[in-house]
């Protein structure tokens, strides 16, 4: 039996009236990539901030290498950790937004090297060692003096990529990370990923990147009004869905 890396367990959450994520459940093994597609608003990011607790559970729960995250279970019962502990928690939890996120006045190595100072787990020495091995695994050994504004989108989402792993995360979440570049860019950001994946990093990756899917993905899940729809292999899911919402949304992306 294979112990999940992250397990998700009948999630809701909801803005006011609007249901985003309407009970999802969801395993991860360690080492495996899970593709998320599904129509914007569908609850993709809502999911994937979940996870780190971003956004506070109105049900289910969330646990990464069997630590429930954001609560302890105590007597029966789930109390809310505190900020401090969550903030300890997402150390485990890489995160790539959409749009970079890079600390603007920090140099890119210092944008790798400031989580690990701040958490003190690692001194300057290993912190900056550490940031020059992960530049180098995402082919910018020679950037690391440059702020984030001289580098181009592609450059600056793969040091968000080496920042997310500063922290040595047993599961990285990628949201939509190549959907603000230009195309000619998004080669070499779906590269490192495909690297990672080969890697045996576990990631959980919303993309609308079908061949990325098709080639990295042990699991796809297709999710709709915040319940997966349908989930299995990419042969299953992107070549032989079942349901017609998943052929619906398939034929405007592919
Ligand atoms: P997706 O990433 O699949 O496009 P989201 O998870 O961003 O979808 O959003 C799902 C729904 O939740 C949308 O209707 C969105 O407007 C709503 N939503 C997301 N975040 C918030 C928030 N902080 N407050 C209110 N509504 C939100
Ligand atoms: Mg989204």
């Amino acid at each position: 039996m294979s112990t999940a890396m992250v397990e998700i367990t009948g999630v809701h959450k909801r803005f006011g009236a609007n249901e985003v994520l309407r009970g999802i459940t969801l395993r991860v093994a360690a080492g495996e990539v899970a593709v998320v597609l599904g129509p914007s608003g569908s609850g993709k990011s809502t999911l994937l901030r979940s996870i780190n607790h971003l956004e506070k559970l109105d049900r289910g729960t969330v646990s990464i290498d069997g630590e429930l995250i954001g609560y302890r279970q105590r007597g029966g019962k789930l109390h809310e950790l505190t900020e401090r502990e969550v903030l300890r928690q997402r150390g485990a939890i890489g995160f790539v937004f959409q749009n970079f996120n890079l600390f603007p006045h920090l140099t890119v190595l210092a944008n790798l090297t400031e989580a690990p100072l701040a958490a003190r787990t690692r001194n300057r020495a290993q912190a900056e060692a550490k940031a020059r091995a992960l530049l180098e695994r995402v082919g910018l050994a020679d950037k690391e003096s440059a702020y984030p504004r001289q580098l181009s989108g592609g450059q600056q989402q793969r040091v968000a990529i080496a920042r997310a792993l500063a922290l040595d995360p047993k599961v990285v979440l990628f949201d939509e990370p190549t959907s603000a570049l230009d195309p000619e860019l998004v080669g070499e950001v779906l590269d490192v990923m495909k690297d990672l994946a080969r890697g045996g990093t576990t990631m959980i990756v919303v993309t609308h990147e079908i061949g990325f899917a098709r080639e990295v993905a042990d699991t796809v899940v297709f999710l709709d009004e915040g319940r997966v729809v349908e989930q299995g292999p990419p042969a299953q899911v992107i070549d032989q869905p079942e349901h017609d919402r998943t052929r619906a949304f398939l034929a405007k992306v592919l």
